[in-house]
């Protein structure tokens, strides 16, 4: 089943939709749904209209949900400029190749502070932001739970800007 037949799905649109935390123009949108060992969401895409379904990475079905269907050229990914992976902000996606993705992870990933220097990895990190919205009653509630689990991984106390 092709992307422009998921996208067009309302079901499969209101599925992804409902595990999306949708905040500020400037912030991240985080995946509240499943996560893949690389901390990216998944969800299973295509409903009873649809004939058959598949797990499809939810940043994927979102950029193409922005951009259209044919929106990722062959080769390309889909980058994320805050280096959450579960971020479905749609501002703080970046298309390039798999080679820009590693070169910048692999500096950023030095400097303390930095979400990929997470000490609790990538899906814990995640994982520990899911459970405090989870957790969390009320917009003001759920904004400061957040920002106390992204802190968490970050025992330095450092703090590091984003490098774009
Ligand atoms: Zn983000």
């Amino acid at each position: 089943m092709g992307w422009a037949q998921l996208l067009a799905d309302g079901e499969t649109v209101a599925r992804y939709w409902s595990h999306v935390l949708r905040r500020g123009p400037d912030q991240c949108w985080w995946w509240t749904g499943g996560l893949t060992d690389t901390a990216h969401g998944t969800f299973r895409a295509g409903s009873h209209t649809t004939a058959t379904s598949r797990v499809v990475p939810a940043h994927l079905f979102g950029f193409r949900l922005a951009h259209g269907p044919d929106s990722i050229p062959a080769g390309h990914v889909v980058r994320h400029t805050c280096d959450e992976p579960p971020c479905q902000q749609p501002r703080h996606w970046l298309l390039g190749t798999r080679g820009d993705n590693n070169r910048d992870a692999a500096a950023r990933r030095r400097l303390a502070g930095h979400a990929l220097a997470d000490v609790r990895g990538a899906v814990g990190r995640a994982r520990a932001v899911q459970a405090a919205i989870a957790a969390a009653d009320g917009a003001e509630e759920i904004e400061a739970a957040i920002a106390a689990a992204l802190a968490a991984g970050n025992p330095s106390g450092a703090l590091q800007n984003p490098l774009f």
